[in-house]
């Protein structure tokens, strides 16, 4: 066409035109600990759907980037702290898709230092960054945050911190689907408590979906309430069988033990498979001390889903 016509971008792809490996392969592996106790351990490779947007990303974001699209938005708004898996995902699939993105970083600190490796990944992917003070970071929510943001940035689509709304939730009701028949129980780690929601209303009504939270939340811990509004919001109540063990966080996000270090490297030595440390090693390490508690009992099969990679 002409000229004029020529400087109106591209709309943006439909996601699925980036190939997911969906299902997602379900693999069991022989670990010692869970044989000697007679379960059987399966790993639902969600880590394997997308390179760029893997695991639960691709399940969360996928239905809000069709949504995004769908209504002609073209630029979406995230946010996360400075190691968010999140908005990788989300930087990725702005360069993959055709969408601009801008990440709202907690810590204002952070602006004018050199950026570590994850957001300069955000920022090699085109993605915009925004540092924000701790307090109004946690008043994301409110009208004048969003306000001033949008003077700042114009039009966009928000999606919330961890990508876990109702859309999200949706998606992974999918990830249930999938594991319907194959175990009894199905352990996620948690972080926003968006993929347990999804999970557990996917499963079947004989199945348990088992939470994992990585970060420190006291008691009551605030995930439970969390999920239960995330479903609320997504099914109008409650779904499924789920609960949450909170003993596995090791000090809180992103925070590590020895022993934790020392149950990762095992594994990953075991089995050749590189594990993501921050939610996945905290999940089968939580597994396999509830496997040596007797937490399930013989002739029981467990299902991890791997969340994310390395
Ligand atoms: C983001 C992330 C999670 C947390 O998912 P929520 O839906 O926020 O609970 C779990 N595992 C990995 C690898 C992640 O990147």
């Amino acid at each position: 066409m002409d000229g004029v016509t020529s400087t109106v971008p591209d709309p943006p792809a439909d996601p699925r035109s980036l190939s997911p490996r969906l299902p997602s392969p379900l693999q069991e592996v022989e670990d010692e600990p869970f044989a000697r106790r007679g379960v059987r351990l399966l790993l639902k490779r969600d880590d394997l759907i997308h390179p760029d947007l893997p695991g639960n990303k691709w399940r969360k974001l996928e239905p809000n980037l069709t949504a995004a699209a769908a209504a002609g938005e073209r630029t979406l708004l995230t946010f996360g702290g400075a190691y968010s898996n999140h908005l990788r995902a989300t930087a990725a699939a702005g360069r993959l898709l055709g969408f601009a993105t801008i990440g709202v970083v907690r810590g204002d600190e952070l602006a004018g230092a050199p950026l570590n490796p994850s957001l300069a990944r955000c920022a090699a992917d085109g993605m915009r960054l925004h540092f924000l003070d701790r307090a109004r970071y946690r008043r994301q929510t409110d009208p004048d945050v969003l306000a001033a943001l949008h003077e700042r940035f114009g039009a966009f689509r928000v999606l919330p911190e961890g990508g876990s709304n109702a859309l999200a939730a949706r998606g992974c009701t999918e990830l249930g689907r999938e594991l319907r028949g194959a175990a009894g129980t199905v352990a996620v780690a948690c972080g926003t408590g968006g993929t347990l929601a999804g999970l557990a209303a996917g499963l079947g009504p004989d199945q348990r979906a088992l939470g994992v939270p990585v970060l420190k939340g006291g008691s009551p811990h605030f995930l439970h309430g969390a999920v239960e509004e995330l479903q609320r919001a997504a099914f109008g109540g409650r779904r499924g069988h789920w609960r949450l063990d909170d003993r596995f966080h090791c000090g809180g996000y992103a925070r590590r033990t020895a022993e934790l270090d020392a149950f990762a490297d095992a594994f990953e030595r075991r089995h050749g498979l590189p594990l993501e440390r921050v939610y996945v090693a905290k999940l089968l390490y939580g597994l396999s001390t509830l496997v040596e508690e007797g937490a399930f009992p013989p002739g029981s099969t467990v299902a991890a889903v791997v969340t994310g990679t390395p």
